[in-house]
């Protein structure tokens, strides 16, 4: 690496830990921010939650003067606006939400140079006048965000990005980088060619999010499913998508009878309305969202640990964008997805009058393929975007619980069969029941009761015939006819296996396995059950200076800081400045508030004699550092020996706490001290007993301590 190269990293780092909180870059952030430091076009293709704010931030950081963002939401906008600002970075945004005195005061900081990025609307960007006003401005950089939105072949098209290609020409020597989660190849490659990029370095970020679980189940009795799922993740925050407008809203009313908070979102909403939903989820007030797909894009929420799928996705880009609205945060997140024959036959007639039936069919059928797979569900969908894993992944329902193949010839058979006897004219669920022999009117009616196979499958449950049936479908055994109500054909592949013997492997999903899931709950161990206590606490405190402060709580601190909290029990700013994701700044505001609750926690834990690694040193260290009680009135309060008060502080102080240890010994004792050490034998342990022997009976034990502490801390000090 030259020298220059060197420097900028240290510097990126420096910018990364100070606004950011974070010690290291994720994987190809740092290269792209060396692009644009040099002033290079960049490309990045990288998936929600990625980390590509930071890819532009920091070179604006950089850079001298300001940087222009593009964002298409202006959700999204204040957003990340709020975000940055609560990192303590200079940051604006101006777009059609503001009156005059507003824009105007944000102009005038703006000239003033005290503004290192401003969010801006394309419709803004290009007005006349507020492209004088830039002219003026030394602009660091442009970012494009959401850049998939110029391409007419994204799902996003918007034509005022279009505009944005005479960036290049009015600015020719500053840097574009645009951003953008978009899967689709045709677009990503429209995206350089529309902004006239030069020569822009495209990068490609792997698409695994591996902290997301994958779950794909049969679409049965959902709303059970759904409430237990919810029940058993007390407190997180999902969102379940639906397909219909009308459905979020029964979904809603439903919950609540079974006792559980939701709000619904959908586009028949109007924007007041929209807003209000959208802001109780964001803020963590109500937790459940019931949404049509109209609600995510530009939703920034960090801590949204599930997505159900009520209904299938039409494709896998849909798909993979939904679920990745969970775990931006990168701690672990669960999705599930449920799908039925009925969704696909929704989509498809959807299809018939679609311009694009032929795309949307077989991007359908990619999905149809990833719900019916029976292989590791993330070596699918990575494959889907062109990306290999090596192995299986673990933490997908697949690699959990491994389907078993089976031979199915005769299952199979049997369905094909009767669905000749029926000659062809019913459809999947009356099939299933003549199957199972049941005496409905219909089949009484049509006398199909009398065909042979009548009752055949009477041994297979109605759901497992739904599976196997799927299977068939997906293997080309059958068809369904969409222009014939739906009803199932054999295929000649299907009439292979029936009169040919052909055989065909099926695999079977023990259905209870959702009911095992059950039996499995786990009882928290008495570990854990702390841990929730204190999560529940720290979330409670997040909310509250939140509130105060207008914002919404993942932007005080995200659910992985929080984790890392309860994992490391932080204290003093030593300690919080450890945890990822805390900036200077939010150390400042928050710091504090934080440690009086762990201090607290402590407190109450080991006053119930609870046992919890390293706490009691931790409670010193809190009512010392952050109550600013002194020895006298810790030993009171913890009813501990002057002794063991002693032994934590000094502890504390030897491995490089702040403390002021002139306020204990004096630096004659401590040289004193120091020297008696030196003078022990080799074989003569550093302890106690040793020194206060050798000091002849004349020091007593808790100065001992802090010599002991102060020689040692000298010497790691030295190493
Ligand atoms: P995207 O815009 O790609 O969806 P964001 O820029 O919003 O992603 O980042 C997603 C999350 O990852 C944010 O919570 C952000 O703070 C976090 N993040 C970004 N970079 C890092 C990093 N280097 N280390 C740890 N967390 C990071
Ligand atoms: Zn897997």
């Amino acid at each position: 690496m030259t020298q220059a190269l060197e420097t900028l990293k240290s510097n990126a780092l420096k910018m990364l830990k100070k606004y950011f909180g974070y010690d290291q870059f994720r994987p190809m952030q740092l290269e792209v921010i060396e692009q644009v430091m040099q002033k290079k076009d960049v490309v990045l293709i990288m998936p929600t939650g990625g980390g590509k704010s930071i890819c532009f931030q920091i070179p604006a950081l950089l850079f001298d003067g300001i940087a222009i963002v593009v964002s298409p939401l202006i959700a999204l906008m204040q957003d990340q606006v709020q975000g940055l600002r609560n990192n303590g970075v200079e940051a604006a945004f101006l777009n059609s939400s503001q009156n005059n005195s507003e824009e105007e005061q944000i102009l005038k900081s703006i000239l003033a140079g005290k503004i290192k990025l401003v969010y801006v609307s394309p419709e803004k960007l290009l007005t006349q006048n507020f492209y004088h006003f830039i002219k003026t401005l030394k602009i660091s950089l442009f970012a494009i965000d959401e850049a998939h939105c110029i391409s007419q072949w994204g799902h996003d098209f918007r034509p005022e990005y279009t505009k944005l290609k005479v960036l290049k020409e009015f600015f020719p020597e500053t840097p574009i980088i645009a951003l953008t989660a978009t899967a689709d190849k045709l677009t990503r490659d429209e995206i350089a060619e529309n902004l006239m990029l030069k020569t822009p370095e495209k990068f490609i970020a792997s698409f695994d999010r591996p902290n997301l679980s994958l779950e794909v189940r049969q679409g049965l009795d959902k709303y059970n499913q759904i409430v237990e799922f919810i029940e058993k993740r007390p407190g997180e925050s999902g969102i379940i998508y639906c397909l219909s407008r009308k459905s979020t809203e029964e979904l809603v009313a439903k919950l609540k009878k079974s006792g559980i908070k939701s709000v619904f979102y959908h586009a028949g909403m109007n924007s007041e309305e929209r807003k209000q939903a959208q802001n109780k989820f964001t803020t963590d007030k109500v937790k459940i969202i019931c949404a049509t797909i109209a609600f995510g894009m530009g939703i920034d929420k960090s801590n949204v640990r599930w997505v159900i799928h009520n209904n299938m996705p039409k494709n896998i880009e849909s798909f993979y964008q939904e679920i990745g609205r969970s775990g931006r945060d990168g701690v672990k997140a669960d999705t599930l997805l449920f799908y039925s024959i009925r969704d696909v036959m929704t989509y498809r007639k959807f299809f018939e009058i679609s311009p694009r039936k032929e795309i949307e069919e077989t991007k359908l059928q990619r999905m149809l393929e990833y719900a019916e797979g029976v292989t590791c569900r993330r070596r699918i969908l990575l494959a889907y975007f062109g990306e290999y894993l090596e192995n299986d992944c673990n933490n997908c329902d697949v690699c959990k619980n491994p389907p078993k193949n089976f031979d199915g010839t005769q299952i199979a058979q049997k369905a094909l069969s009767a669905m000749m006897r029926l000659q062809e004219k019913v459809g999947m669920n009356m099939l299933i029941n003549v199957l199972r022999g049941s005496a409905s009117r219909e089949i009484l009616e049509n006398n199909y009761h009398t065909i042979k196979t009548y009752g055949a499958g009477k041994d297979i449950s109605f759901q497992n015939w739904q599976q196997y049936i799927l299977q068939m479908l997906n293997q080309g055994l059958i068809e369904i006819a969409y222009n014939k109500a739906n009803t199932l054909q054999v295929t000649d592949f299907g009439k292979k296996v029936l009169y040919e013997k052909k055989q065909v492997k099926l695999v079977h999903f023990s259905e209870v396995e959702v009911q095992q899931e059950k039996v499995v709950q786990k009882k928290l161990s008495p570990k854990e059950e702390m841990n929730m206590e204190l999560f529940t606490l720290l979330t409670q405190k997040r909310m509250e200076l939140a509130e105060k402060e207008n914002i919404a709580p993942y932007l005080v601190f995200s659910d992985a800081s929080l984790n890392e909290m309860i994992e490391k029990l932080p204290i003093d700013s030593q300690d919080f400045k450890e945890i990822q994701g805390i900036s200077l700044e939010k150390l400042k505001k928050y710091g504090l508030d934080f440690s009086h609750v762990i201090g607290s926690f402590l407190e109450d834990k080991l006053s119930k004699k609870k046992n919890i690694v390293g706490a009691t040193y931790k409670l010193t260290l809190f009512l010392y550092r952050v109550k600013k009680l002194n020895i006298e009135q810790i030993m009171q309060r913890r009813k501990l020996g002057a002794l063991t008060i002693v032994g934590h502080l000094s502890d504390w102080y030897e491995k490089g706490k702040a403390i002021d240890i002139e306020n204990f010994i004096t630096t004659t004792e401590l040289e004193l001290i120091s020297n008696a050490i030196n003078e022990l034998l080799p074989d003569e342990e550093i302890s106690l007993k040793n020194l206060y022997l050798k000091l002849e009976e004349k020091v007593d034990f808790e100065k001992i301590k802090w010599g002991i502490a102060h020689y040692n801390r000298n010497k790691n000090a030295e190493n």
